[in-house]
Parts: structure tokens; sequence; C-alpha cells
């Protein structure tokens, strides 16, 4: 053990024929560099600066074995030598930083988004909208050959070991059960049979490497699909692959199809280390000492230190966190953890841009997958820059350009910094986004940004400063949606109930169901406004809301979900027909609807919102306010929607106000953020835009 501030998480781990300088694995990620050659160089700086950053091995995205295992058309594949060379930029630049890299071999199955996946048995998968081929018993050997020339190249192309992908709901995964695997031959049946290709992929792998090459299995250890395995199932296989020749066991929760999130931000941290545990200590108890890795929403390093230190784990997989900071280990062990800029597992610019087939990036680090890119270098010569707004776009401004040499002086009108992170904080499940205003904080002290809060600046005093340069990064002001009646004392906007908390009746109605409405739903259904704890920062809680159950008591851990009773009935309304939420995260948006309809979050499209008033009339509710719709085009099946309170979440517009008076005085000025555009705004725009501006001035 060393004397760092994480004993467990810095120690060095002995795999008998190398060792691994510490528990740190940086988990695979599919960035979209794997797939075509042209991408090779900066895969190269990606993995290199993670090395650079101290961890102690790097599993690389999914390669496939073989085109039948693409996980989508002409997807990254390893099954030519000629492919092999091309991977030495890779391994060799991972090398010269002193780091350890190992190959994900990826074979998606029926999960592939192409025409040629193949699968146990022809079942479409609801993820796809192909239907696989069934392979023949030729056809299965053929998957196991290719798997074994994967590794074989890998070694070849310099890498120090591979990652068997056996979980998620993919290719080896699927032969393990019922729900995918209904073959009769001698790979389906009994689960001898349906385990056979997970372990002959291991032990013929194993026998091509050689002993001296790491070779890691992931395993499924908790299914979430209702006819997912059995643990005893799990057990049996864990203690087969580990027979076979794998030399560590990683661990995969929930396959891709599975309607309970398992990385999203709303997921506590940790979430699912104890079913690691269960496996680590039934392991052993038969003696069997292979190092287990666990892993989901690990994000800090105190997390992963009391994960290890409480025995749940031999090794800790951590994949978001190194594109938000790859430098996080290092940082861990010099005492500068309040340094780290943390994944705050939104998806937004990770997983979100792979299923758009758009490369990989980072919210809160526009550099991740962008190295060789966007480089932030100093600055020639140095100027005096301020900074309007330290929200998002302000902040990533400010500190970058500090870093560069700039004098930076940025202001804002708020006691504290953030903009409108101040009031995503409060949503339950959005606790993450703390951390990134204490990685600003943090940052704009070391990098010496002078910051004035407290007073909205005007453009003639910014004129008076004589700045060199001038940046607007003011953000945006709620749209007035301009609704008859709306000055009514029960009209809230989303900024009175999130940041300055007034009062909300036991009805609702949220007028607007984008991102904020959305959020404001889930608040008020939720009581936080009440107290109501988050169940994001109570496990149990949100094991019970979701319905996850230990799977030794219940075969793919899934049981009915129990979700707390909504606080308070609650409307959501948008103008446009269709289903709401149509704008929220590609990986994200099911999340949240899930969510609202647990609460009973009653939603109505195609609303027109007529006026607000006084509700009268025999059936009147005393005391409440009515909002009059009306639907569709035709403004037909009038109503009165009577509740305690209307909160407005109509969108935004941007807040440019100094941006006339200062050129109308020759200031140069720069816009970024919500003050550019409010359309589409979200932090991942903000921040790329405030980055890629401080790096150019
Ligand atoms: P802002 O954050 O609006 O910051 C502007 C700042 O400028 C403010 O602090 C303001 O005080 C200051 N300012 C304005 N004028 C002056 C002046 N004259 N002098 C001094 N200071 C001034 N985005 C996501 O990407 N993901 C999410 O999950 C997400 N959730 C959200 C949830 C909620 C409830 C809300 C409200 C927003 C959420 N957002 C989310 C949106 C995200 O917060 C914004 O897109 C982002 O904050 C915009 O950044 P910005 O820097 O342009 O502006
Ligand atoms: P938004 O997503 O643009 O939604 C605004 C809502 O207001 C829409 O539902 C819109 O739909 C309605 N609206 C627009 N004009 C209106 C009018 N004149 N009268 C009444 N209703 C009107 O904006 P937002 O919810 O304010 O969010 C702001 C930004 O923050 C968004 O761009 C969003 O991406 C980001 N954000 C993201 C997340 C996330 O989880 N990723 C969460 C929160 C916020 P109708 O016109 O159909 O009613
Ligand atoms: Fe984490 Fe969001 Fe960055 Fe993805 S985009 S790595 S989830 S902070």
């Amino acid at each position: 053990m060393t004397s760092s501030p994480y004993p467990h998480l810095l120690s060095p781990l002995d795999l008998g024929f190398t060792t691994l300088k510490n528990r740190v694995l940086m988990g695979s990620m599919h960035t979209g560099l794997e797939d075509g050659r042209r991408h090779f160089p900066q895969m190269a700086a990606f993995y290199a600066e993670r090395a650079r950053g101290g961890v102690g091995l790097i599993v690389t995205g999914g390669f496939a074995p073989n085109i039948e295992g693409w996980a989508k058309p002409v997807a990254g594949t390893l099954a030519t030598s000629a492919a092999a060379r091309r991977h030495r930029q890779v391994t060799d630049a991972v090398h010269a930083e002193g780091g350890k890299i190992a190959l994900q071999i990826l074979h998606t199955g029926r999960y592939g988004y192409q025409p040629l996946c193949v699968a146990p048995s022809r079942i479409k998968s609801p993820i796809s909208p192909f239907t696989p081929r069934e392979l023949s018993a030729r056809g299965i050997e053929r998957q196991i050959r290719a798997f074994v020339r994967c590794a074989r190249l890998a070694r070849e192309a310099g890498y120090d070991g591979v990652e068997v992908m056996g979980s998620e709901g993919y290719f080896i995964n699927q032969f393990l059960v019922t729900h995918t695997n209904q073959r009769r031959d001698e790979w389906g049946g009994s689960y001898a049979n349906r385990m056979r290709l997970a372990v002959e992929i291991v032990r013929r792998v194993r026998e091509a490497v050689g002993p001296d090459f790491i070779v890691i299995y992931r395993l499924s250890l908790i299914d979430l699909i209702p006819d997912g395995s059995s643990w005893p199932e799990v057990l049996e296989l864990a203690r087969a692959v580990v027979a076979a020749g794998a030399t560590l066991l990683n661990t995969g929760i929930g396959w891709h199809e599975a309607r309970i999130p398992t990385i999203a931000t709303s997921v506590p941290r940790a979430a699912f280390t104890w079913v690691t545990k269960k496996l680590r200590d039934a392991l052993r108890e038969q003696g069997i000492t292979t190092p287990v890795i666990t892993s989901n929403r690990l994000n800090m390093p105190e997390v992963a230190e009391a994960v290890l230190a409480r025995g749940d784990a031999d090794m800790v997989s951590l994949a978001r966190p190194f594109l938000a900071d790859a430098e996080f280990v290092n940082k861990a062990a010099q005492g500068r953890r309040d340094e780290i800029n943390t994944c705050i597992a939104c998806n937004q610019a990770c997983l979100d841009h792979t299923f758009a087939n758009r490369l990989c990036s980072c919210l809160v680090n526009p550099r991740a997958c962008q190295e060789t890119g966007l480089t932030i270098s100093k600055a020639a010569a140095r100027k005096r820059i301020a900074v309007v707004g330290a929200g998002p776009a302000g902040l990533a401004a400010a500190t970058t350009l500090a870093e560069r040499g700039h004098e930076v002086h940025l202001f804002d009108a708020a006691a504290a910094i953030g903009g409108q992170f101040n009031m995503a904080r409060r949503i339950p499940g959005k606790e993450e986004f703390e951390e990134t205003l204490r990685y600003f904080t943090r940052r704009i002290e070391v990098t010496g940004v002078h910051l004035h809060l407290g007073a909205r600046i005007g453009a003639e005093a910014l004129a008076a400063q004589k700045f060199d340069e001038v940046i607007l990064a003011t953000g945006v002001t709620p749209r007035d949606p301009k609704i008859p009646g709306q000055d009514h004392p029960a009209v809230l906007s989303y900024i009175d109930v999130l940041l300055h908390r007034k009062p909300v009746g036991r009805k609702v109605a949220v007028l607007g169901a984008g991102g904020i409405g959305f959020d404001v739903a889930e608040y008020l259904a939720g009581g936080a406004d009440l107290g109501h704890p988050s169940p994001t920062t109570d496990l149990p809680a949100w094991l019970r809301e979701w319905g996850v159950a230990d799977p030794e008591a219940q075969r793919g851990g899934v049981v009915r979900a129990q979700p707390a009773p909504p606080a308070r009935e609650v409307l959501l309304l948008q103008r446009k027909p269709g289903k709401p939420g149509a704008t929220l995260g590609k990986t994200t948006g099911w999340i949240h609807r899930a969510a609202l309809k647990m609460k009973q979050v009653e939603m109505l499209s195609g609303v027109n919102y007529e006026r607000i008033g006084r509700v009268d009339g025999p059936t009147g509710e005393a005391g409440r306010i009515g909002l009059f719709v009306t639907f569709g085009e035709g403004r037909k099946d009038g109503r009165v929607l009577a509740v305690d309170t209307l909160v407005l979440c109509a969108g935004q517009e941007p807040l440019r106000e100094l941006q006339e008076p200062l050129q109308a005085v020759g200031v140069k000025v720069h816009l970024i953020g919500g003050a550019l555009e409010a359309g589409e705004l979200d932090a991942k725009r903000a921040i790329d835009q405030g980055t890629r501006l401080a790096a150019a001035l």
C-alpha cells in the first residue's frame, strides 16, 4: 500500500506475468475513432493522453472480429495483419507514455445495426431494425475462430491484452439465455450448452495468445431483463471462464434493451458494486482469487476508493470519467481531487453522439476525442479580456483564456458562479451538476481568473475599463408566452420555482415540455421543494423505484417497480402534437419519460393556451386558477384545467443587451452560449463555444 489519499485505488495489481500500476481500468467506450482508418492518429493521441494521466490499464472501444460482428456497417474490425499494423500507432503511443492497453473484441450479434448480423436464434432485438441470421454449427465455429484470430492479431499489434465482451446483451450474452437462444443443438438447451460459446472462446483465445497476455472476460452479472441469467448460472460461467484462462473478470450491468437505467446521471453513484461483491465473495469462498473489476457510475476517486476498501472488487472500471478528465488518476494521486473535471453522466456528448453516428466527445471537456484538433496553447501575447456571465459558456472561456496566459476578468450579476446550472443541480437526479461548479470554482483559483460577482455590469463600466476583448456569455431570458391573464400571482416561471423557491400548490400545470419542462415536472412530482429526498442519493429507494432485485432472489434481477407515490398532481403540456419529450437526449429521454410516468404525470399535446382566469361555475374548484385550453389546429374540445399553480417553461431567448452599446463605442465583442443563440442551447454547446473561442484568442 502507498501513503496516498487513495491507498486501495493506487496500489499495484500483480497479475503474475505483469503488474498494473494501480487499480484503475479505463473501461471500453465506443468513441467512433475505431471506425475508419483516418482516425488512427487521433485515437493514438486520445489513448496516449489517458496513459500519461496515469491510468493502470486502458481497454479500447470495441473492434469486431469479423463483419458479422459489426455494430454498424464498416465498423472498426481487426481481422487482418494489415489492420494490426495500423494499431501499432495506438499501442506504441500508449507504451511510450508508460501505459498498458487491451483491445476489446466486440461481436454485437443481433444488436448489429446492419443486415449481416447473426445470432444463436432468429429473434430480432428491440433496438435494431435487422433480424439476425441464425447461425449453423459451422457458422458458430467460424465466429469462434474470428475471436481467436482477433486476439492473436491484437497481440501482434502490440496490445497487452484483450477484453472479450460477454455482457450487455451482445453476441456471447445472447447464447447464455433462453430469451435469445432457442437452439436445440449442442449450443442451446441446457446451461452447459448455452455457455459453451463463452468458454470455448476464452479457452481458445488463451491457447492462441499464450500465458503472458491479459485476457479480460466481461461477464453480465445482472441482465436486468425478465428471463436473464440466474445467479447460479452467472457463478458457473465465472468459474468456467476463469478455468478456461481469463486473467480478469470485468462486470457488465444490464442488457442494452433493459428498461432500467444503468449509467445515466439519475443512477446513484456506485449503484451496482454490490453485485460485483456477491460474485467476488462467492468466488473467494471457492478459492478462486482471479481479480474482479466493478463498474458503473464510479466518477470520483473517493467513490472508487470506498468500493475497493469495502472489498466489493479488486479493481474499478471508469469509462466516461476519462473522457471528462484524462488526468483523473494523476490528480487523485497528487492530492488534487478538487481539480478533477467530473463526468456528470449526462451522456449528451458521448453516448448520444455514438447513437447519432457522430464522433464522441464530452460535455464538460470538448477536447475529448479532439486531442489533435483542439489544442490549448500559450497565448503569443497577453491580453486583458472581460468575460461577462459565469454560466457554463463564460466559465469555460474564462478559465481557458487564463490557462493560456491572458489576464481575465469574469463578471456575473449573481452571487455565485454557474448560471443556469444553479437550477439544474436542484433537479432530483442532476446532483452531479454540482461537481461542474466545484470544478470551475477551483479552476478559477488555479488559473488566476479575476472573479467579480454580485453586480450586473453595464456597457459603460465595461467600455471604461478598456479591455482588449469582451466576451458576452450573458445567457438567456425566459420566453414570454403572452397568454392572456398570465400576470395572475399563481403563474410562476421555472426560475421562480427552482431558484427563488416560490411555493407551489398541490395541483400544477407545467406549460412547455422541453428539457426544462420535464425537469420541473420531475422536481414537483417528486416533491423536491417539499423536502422529499432524491432517489439518486438513496440507493435502496432507487432500486425499489426501478424494480432492481438481488439476482440471487430473482432471475435477471428484475421485479415490479415500486415508485414512491407522487407528491402532487402534475400536468405537463405542450402545443405541438406528438409525444412530449421528443427533444430530450437519445439515450436518456426514455428515462425521463418513465420517471414521469411513475409519478403519474399526465401529459397533453396539441394544446392551445387560450387564457388564464378564475375558475367559476357549478363545478368550480374554489380557490383554483383555470387554464382555458383548446386542442389542435381547429381549436376544439375547449375545457378548463383547474390547478393551484401554473409554471411557465416556454423556452428561452438570448440576453445580449450589452452588445449594441459596446459596439457603438467601438468595443470588440464576441458572443457565446445562450447570448449567441438560445434555440436548442445546452451546456454542451455553451462549454464547447467558450473553449473554442478561448483557444483561438
Ligand atoms: P447561463 O447559464 O444562462 O449563464 C449566463 C450568466 O450570465 C448568468 O449567470 C447571469 O447571471 C449572467 N449575466 C447576464 N447578464 C449579465 C450582466 N449584465 N452582468 C453580469 N452577469 C450577467 N443543459 C444541458 O446541457 N443538460 C442538462 O441536463 C440541462 N439541464 C438543465 C436544467 C435546468 C432546470 C435548466 C434551467 C437548464 C438546464 N440546462 C441543461 C441548460 C444549461 O444550463 C444552459 O444551456 C447553460 O447554462 C447555458 O449556458 P450559458 O453560459 O450560455 O448561460
Ligand atoms: P426547449 O427545449 O426549447 O422547450 C421549450 C418548450 O416551450 C417547448 O416544449 C415548446 O413546445 C414550448 N414553447 C415554445 N414557445 C412557446 C410559446 N410561445 N408559448 C408556449 N410554449 C412555448 O427549451 P427549455 O425547456 O427552456 O430548455 C432550454 C434548453 O436547455 C434546451 O435547449 C434544452 O436542450 C436544455 N436542457 C436540456 C436538458 C437535458 O436533459 N438535456 C434539460 C433541461 C434543459 P411547444 O411549442 O410545443 O409547446
Ligand atoms: Fe460524462 Fe456527459 Fe462527458 Fe459523457 S458527455 S463523459 S456523460 S460528462
